[in-house]
């Protein structure tokens, strides 16, 4: 669980490490990776801006590249005791009928686990032990320096200053944070005009499965956590602007057939009351290290939805440079904060490649399009469909060597 405590507090405990690091972002990338750094004796500095972090948030479906960070926190139990195990992917086409359905869980199985959880359990699971937090607390300044790098924060306790020897930026696909950094200005984006709503409905009797239904203007899926189901519906904006009631009529109008899970999923949307919207653009930031500070998670580079591996990504990237990090001397946290980049860039470039060709396939409005696709989908097999990131956990993440000093 995290303990908020006031941010002097947290500063106080950090001064003496030999490393003095400071995470902006208590989300999934920024809490591994802080927690990473506490198992190994640090006291970096985690803020949020958020003043609770109590909310059980969306689904996270986690592919095996979490287990290094899951495994060297220690908490692998709790882990397996807050998730899922999800086994089954059926793909609907665009009439509701059932396209196919793969043991998915067997293919990925034999790189590790594949786990439905909320982002909320995740979090409670990472900060078994307790974390301490700063929250309701921002970065407004940020120079990076040779000894060191300056950061002003706004906190509940006013304006603070502090120095440290790395700056992690954490703070999600719209980060604010990184703006202080050169490569975190003007990023590269994909946008998509298609958006959607997150909801949670009840569990069913298919704890195992995730649902997609890939239409000609809409989108629905369905992916189980530990006693619920996490859904989505979405399409593109102009036609979502109508509000999740009317948007889930016009599917059912288009649709000739149906699961249980796909109705109780467009019942769920349809009744829920104000929804969270999700806009689904990407984020693909131009350098992560520069100085002392990087760019870890979303902030470095934020993910579609289509491969469901985002979030993966972060912890995997967590652990690297957590592990990047541990070694690193005040004098070589540059030279530490480029060999992360080097190694872990190509991997999440790789894998937020595979999500956008996959939205390719899925955001189409054309009925052509849709049959064409539905006949393709009968053939393909999932292990093409996901080709690049079967490939990434055939060679897992490693923590590169630390070979130059900083000037
Ligand atoms: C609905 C939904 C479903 C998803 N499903 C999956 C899935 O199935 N599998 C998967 O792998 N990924 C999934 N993802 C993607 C995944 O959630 C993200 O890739 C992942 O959370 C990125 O982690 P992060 O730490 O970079 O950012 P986040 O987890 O978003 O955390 C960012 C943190 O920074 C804080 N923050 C923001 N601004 C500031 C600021 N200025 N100062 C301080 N703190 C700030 C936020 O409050 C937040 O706590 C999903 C995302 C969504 C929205």
């Amino acid at each position: 669980m995290f303990t908020p405590v006031p941010l002097p507090q947290q500063l106080q405990a950090c001064a003496n490490d030999p490393l003095r690091v400071l995470v902006v972002g208590a989300g999934i990338g920024g809490t591994t990776a802080a927690q990473l750094l506490r198992s190994r004796g640090l006291h970096p500095v985690l803020i949020d801006r958020m003043t609770t972090l109590k909310d059980a948030g969306y689904m996270l479906a986690l592919m095996p590249m979490v287990d290094a960070a899951i495994d060297e926190l220690g908490v692998r139990d709790s882990y397996v005791a807050a998730s899922t195990h999800i086994e089954r992917y059926r793909v609907l086409n665009h009439r509701g009928q059932t396209l196919r359905e793969d043991p998915l869980g067997d293919l990925l199985n034999v790189y590790g686990d594949y786990r439905g959880l909320s982002r909320g359990a995740l979090l409670d699971v990472l900060t078994a032990d307790g974390a301490a937090v700063s929250l309701g607390t921002t970065v407004t300044a940020l120079t990076d320096g040779t000894e060191s790098t300056y950061v002003r924060f706004d906190s509940p306790e006013g304006d603070v200053e502090a120095m440290f020897d790395a700056v992690i930026i954490a703070d999600g696909i719209h980060s604010h944070t990184r703006r202080f950094v050169p490569g975190g200005t003007a990023p590269n984006e994909t946008i998509t005009n298609w958006g959607g709503w997150v909801v949670w409905a009840d569990a069913d009797a298919d704890t195992d499965l995730g649902e997609e239904l890939w239409g000609d203007g809409f989108f629905v899926g369905s992916y189980p956590v530990s006693g619920a189901i996490g859904a989505f519906i979405g399409g593109p904006r102009e036609d979502t602007c109508v509000g999740p009631a009317a948007f889930v009529d016009s599917i059912r109008s288009r649709l000739t057939s149906s699961t249980s899970r796909l109705d109780a999923v467009l019942d769920a949307v349809g009744a829920a009351q104000d929804p969270f919207y999700w806009v689904l653009d990407d984020v693909r930031t131009r350098q992560w290290a520069h100085g002392r500070t990087v760019l870890l998670g979303d902030a470095a580079a934020g993910f579609l939805p289509t491969a469901g591996i985002g979030a993966g990504m972060a912890m995997e990237s967590a652990w690297v440079l957590s592990g990047a990090l541990t070694d690193a001397t005040r004098a070589d946290v540059g030279a530490a904060l480029t060999a992360y980049e080097s190694a872990q860039r190509p991997r999440v470039e790789t894998a937020q490649k595979n999500s956008r060709q996959l939205a390719g396939l899925m955001f189409r409005r054309s009925s052509v399009l849709a049959h064409l696709r539905n006949f393709a989908m009968k053939v393909m097999t999932i292990r093409s469909a996901l080709g690049p990131i079967i490939a990434l956990l055939r060679t897992p993440a490693r923590v590169p060597e630390v070979t130059e000093t900083v000037d």
